[in-house]
C-alpha cells in the first residue's frame, strides 16, 4: 500500500462516484464511498422501493462487520438464529446433524438500514444505463432517457445482466448451469401451529439423487408482522430445453432464460413440482412446498477477466457470479465496496482500482470455483455425458451439510485473502 493521502487534500479533492445499480452491492458501495468523502450518486433501474424484492439470504461474519462498520447492528430485526443441520430422508428420518449456531437474514432487512443510511436525495430510481464514455480524466454515464452524468469513477454494481459488463466484456456471457433453483418465503403465521413446531429453529436439507433441498426460517419479510417467513430452495436440474419450457408462459410467449416473471409461471409446471415435492421429501416439507407460491430462477457462473478497466470497475454480481451454494452473493458484495473504499482511502485512483483488480478478482474466481464444485453432482444431472469424477459427484450429507455456505473463515482459500 503507497502512502495515504492527507485528509485536506482527500476534502479539497471531493471526487465524484456514479453507481449504477441500487441494490445491495451499489449501497454498499454508496455508503462507504460517501463516508470517505466522495459525492456519491445511486442509479437505479426499478421506479420504486426494492425492497419487496428478495429471500433470504445467510449471514457470515464479514457482512456483520461490513454493516457495523456503518453503525448497523445486526439485531433480531435483522436476523433470525438457526442452531442446527439436519439432513432427513423422504421418511422423515434424520440422516446427519450438525450444530451451525448461524443467523440467517432476509434481503430486505439488509437493504432498508442501508437505504436509509445513504442520501435519498443522490439515490435516483428509474434511471435505466444505456452506456459510458472515459478518458483519462473522466467518465460520463448515459442514461435511456437522454440524461448523462460525469463523474471520476464508475461502480458499475448492476448485478448479473450487468451492462456495464457487457460494454466491457462484450463476450462474457452469463454461462447456464443445468439446473434451477425453485425459491419461495412462506409466512409462518399461515402454517398449522403442528407444521411450524415440527419445523422448529433448524435448517432443513434434503437430498434427491442430484438435487437439493433445503429450507430455513428467516425475518418475515413484512416488516409490520412479528415472526418468520420459511425460505425455501430447491435445487433441480433441468436441461436448456426443458428451461425453455419453462420460460414459455401460458399464452405461448417465450421469455428469457434468466428472466421468467414469477406470476407467469405456468400452473401446470408448479403442479409438477408440487407433485414431485410429495414423492421426494418427507410429509412436512411437502406440505410446506404444497403451501408456498414457488418461482425459480435459473442458476448461472459469472466471471469477468478484470474488474477495472480505466475508470470503471465492477462490483457484486457484476463482477462474478458464484452459484448459491457458496451463500456469499451479498457477503462478496460487501467486501467489493470494503476492498475498493480501502484502496480509495489510501491508494490514488489508479493504484487504487489495480489492488482492487488484483484483490476482489483473485477472490471472486475461486468464489465461482468452489461454488462450481459444490453444485457439480446437481449439473452432473442435466449433463450426463460430461466426465465427471467420484469426488465431484459425492452428494453425501456430510459433506453437503458441512461445505454448503459455510463460514468464510472455514475456507482457507478465500478467507487467506487480503480486503
Ligand atoms: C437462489 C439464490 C439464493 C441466494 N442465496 C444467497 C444467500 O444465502 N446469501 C447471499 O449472500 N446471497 C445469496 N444469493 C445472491 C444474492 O442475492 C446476490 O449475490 C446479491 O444480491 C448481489 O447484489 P448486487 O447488488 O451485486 O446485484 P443485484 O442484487 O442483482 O442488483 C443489481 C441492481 O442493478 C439494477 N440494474 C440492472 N441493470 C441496470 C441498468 N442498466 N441501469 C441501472 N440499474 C440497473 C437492478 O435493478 C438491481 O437493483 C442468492 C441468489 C440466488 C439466485
Amino acid at each position: 500500500m503507497g502512502a495515504a493521502l492527507p485528509r485536506q487534500r482527500r476534502r479539497r479533492l471531493k471526487r465524484r462516484a456514479l453507481i449504477v445499480g441500487g441494490s445491495l452491492g451499489g449501497l454498499f458501495a454508496a455508503n462507504l464511498l460517501h463516508d470517505l468523502g466522495w459525492q456519491v450518486d445511486v442509479y437505479e433501474k426499478v421506479d420504486d422501493d426494492l425492497a419487496a424484492r428478495g429471500a433470504g439470504i445467510g449471514t457470515h461474519a464479514e457482512l456483520v462487520a461490513v454493516l457495523a462498520g456503518l453503525g448497523i447492528a445486526m439485531d433480531e430485526r435483522l436476523g433470525v438464529p438457526v442452531g442446527d443441520r439436519v439432513c432427513i430422508d423422504r421418511a422423515g428420518r434424520m440422516l446427519y446433524r450438525r450444530h451451525w449456531g448461524h443467523t440467517m437474514s432476509a434481503w430486505a432487512n439488509v437493504y432498508r438500514p442501508l437505504k436509509e443510511r445513504f442520501p435519498a436525495s443522490r439515490y435516483r430510481f428509474g434511471k435505466v444505463f444505456s452506456h459510458l464514455e472515459q478518458t483519462k480524466e473522466r467518465v460520463v454515464a448515459h442514461f435511456a432517457d437522454g440524461s448523462s452524468a460525469e463523474g471520476d469513477l464508475l461502480v458499475g454494481a448492476d448485478g448479473l445482466r450487468s451492462a456495464v459488463r457487457t460494454q466491457l466484456f462484450p463476450d462474457v456471457e452469463p454461462a447456464y448451469a443445468g439446473y434451477v433453483a425453485w425459491r419461495a418465503m412462506v409466512p409462518d403465521s399461515t402454517l398449522p401451529a403442528r407444521l411450524d413446531e415440527w419445523l422448529g429453529e433448524r435448517y432443513w436439507f434434503v437430498l434427491p439423487p442430484g438435487e437439493m433441498m433445503l429450507c430455513y426460517p428467516v425475518p418475515a419479510k413484512d416488516p409490520a408482522r412479528d415472526g418468520r417467513d420459511w425460505n425455501i430452495v430447491w435445487y433441480r436440474p433441468v436441461t436448456r430445453e426443458l428451461l425453455e419450457n419453462f420460460c414459455t408462459d401460458a399464452s405461448g410467449r417465450r421469455h428469457s432464460l434468466g428472466a421468467m416473471p414469477p406470476p407467469l409461471i405456468r400452473a401446470d409446471v408448479i403442479a409438477a413440482l408440487k407433485q414431485d415435492a410429495r414423492a421426494l421429501l418427507a410429509g412436512e416439507l411437502a406440505e410446506l412446498v404444497e403451501r408456498s407460491q414457488p418461482f425459480f430462477q435459473a442458476v448461472f457462473d459469472v466471471e469477468s477477466p478484470r474488474l477495472a478497466v480505466g475508470r470503471v470497475v465492477l462490483l457484486g454480481d457484476a463482477a462474478f457470479v458464484a452459484r448459491p451454494h457458496v451463500g456469499m452473493g451479498v457477503t462478496k458484495a460487501a467486501l467489493d465496496a470494503l476492498c475498493l473504499s480501502r484502496s480509495l482511502q489510501n491508494l490514488e485512483l489508479e493504484k487504487a482500482l489495480e489492488r482492487y483488480d488484483a484483490l476482489r478478482g483473485e477472490f471472486g474466481r475461486r468464489c465461482v470455483a468452489r461454488a462450481r464444485r459444490l453444485g457439480a453432482y446437481i449439473e452432473a444431472r442435466s449433463r450426463p455425458d460430461a466426465a465427471w469424477t467420484p469426488a465431484q459427484l459425492d452428494q453425501s450429507p456430510e459433506r453437503v451439510l458441512h461445505e454448503t455456505a459455510a463460514s468464510l473463515s472455514d475456507i482457507p482459500e478465500l478467507a487467506s485473502l487480503e480486503i
